[in-house]
């Protein structure tokens, strides 16, 4: 495969750094580019020292002038309390971040993927959601700056597409766990793992019977890299990423009690508002376009991050950064 050189958005979050670890590897030129809302140097610092890899504190609201033949946009908050921190920062990357790595993508002819999401379902009242399902969103709940800002930004791709002929990909991605996710965002996996291992309170929300589907970050990112490799003639369609294997949450509570061996007590709390009650990708698609398949099943993974959690030094995390000024 000849060297290209690619930008990956958010390349220091969770995903991003292990996609820009996977291209590295491809012997690509990579460039990171983040402004660390959402994550540290930490992830990409045993990175720095590769002579194929460029970190970049950037916000991509903000114009980047790069030389790349590909990038993948992965900028933007992706935990629900991550992204409702600060909501018109959190549309504004979205929708920002679009137009500003589409231009780059229009100058520099560069083919394009958007991390895209379940979320742009909503509440389904589709299950399992295929990607002809125009979704349930609920415009003014206080999901909707993520939900919202990632349609805006699918919106913007197709209309580059169709006006520019930019040579894009839609990934829509499920819920998807692993090493690296930040300890402190909230998640259901990463909330659970770590409130197992102390022994704490295990926080169930609402009645726990709300499903979800959750891919582990390895048949993630191997999915991204293959739809941005695709070259059928209906690449530029969008396409769920995900694993089917559906859980109910309380479920995932009982089965990190089970696998951590802890001494938790399941405690009921509200459901937040708008959570959605089920989610489980139709992977048709995905099967047919790329041969793509998840390989790793959720015990698996679930040990695996379990393990990942056993070592995580809690100190060196934090919240977001307080950056209400910048929206
Ligand atoms: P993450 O929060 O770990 O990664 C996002 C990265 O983007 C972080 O490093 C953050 O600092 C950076 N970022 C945020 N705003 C930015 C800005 N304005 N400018 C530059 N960088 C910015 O989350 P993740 O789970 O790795 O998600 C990566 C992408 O995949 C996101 O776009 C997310 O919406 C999408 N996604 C993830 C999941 C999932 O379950 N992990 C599901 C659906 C979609
Ligand atoms: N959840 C929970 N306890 C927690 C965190 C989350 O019961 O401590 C629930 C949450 O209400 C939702 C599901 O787990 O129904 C998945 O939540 P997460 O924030 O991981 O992702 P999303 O809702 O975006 O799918």
């Amino acid at each position: 495969m000849p060297m290209k050189r690619i930008l990956v958005t958010g390349g220091a979050g969770f995903l991003g750094s292990h996609l820009c670890e996977r291209l590295i590897a491809q012997g690509h030129d990579v460039i990171c580019l983040d402004n660390f809302f959402t994550s540290q140097k930490s992830n990409v610092l045993h990175l720095l020292d590769n002579k194929n890899f460029e970190l970049i504190r950037h916000d991509i609201t903000h114009p980047v002038w790069l030389e790349v033949d590909e990038i993948y946009n992965l900028a933007c908050p992706a935990a629900p309390g991550h992204y409702q921190y600060n909501p018109i920062k959190t549309m504004k990357t979205s929708v920002m971040g679009a137009i500003n790595t589409c231009g780059m993508a229009k100058r520099c002819n560069a083919k394009i993927l958007q991390a895209s999401t379940s979320e742009i379902y909503g509440d389904p009242t589709v299950h399992p959601q295929p990607e002809s399902y125009r979704g349930n969103v609920n415009t003014l709940g206080p999901r909707a700056c993520y939900d919202e800002g990632k349609r805006a930004a699918e919106t913007l791709f197709m209309d580059y597409h169709r006006r520019h002929g930019i040579d894009i990909r839609i990934a829509r991605i499920f819920n998807t766990y692993g090493p690296r996710m930040h300890p402190f965002d909230g998640r259901v996996i990463s909330n659970f793992i770590l409130q197992a291992l102390m022994n704490q309170d295990i926080t169930l929300f609402g009645d726990g019977l709300q499903t979800r589907s959750f891919c582990y970050r390895d048949d993630l990112v191997e999915g991204l890299m293959l739809l941005m490799n695709c070259d059928a003639d209906d690449k530029h369609l969008p396409v769920n990423l995900g694993n089917e294997g559906e859980f109910t949450i309380k479920q995932l509570a009982e089965m990190t009690i089970e696998m951590t061996g802890s001494k938790s007590a399941i405690v009921y709390h509200d459901l937040p508002e708008d959570d959605p009650m089920q989610r489980k990708p139709d992977l048709t698609r995905a099967k047919k376009l790329l041969d793509w398949t998840p390989a790793i099943q959720f015990e698996e993974g679930l040990s695996k991050t379990i393990e990942y959690f056993r070592t995580v030094d809690l100190d060196e995390y934090r919240e977001p950064t307080p950056n209400h000024i910048m929206a």
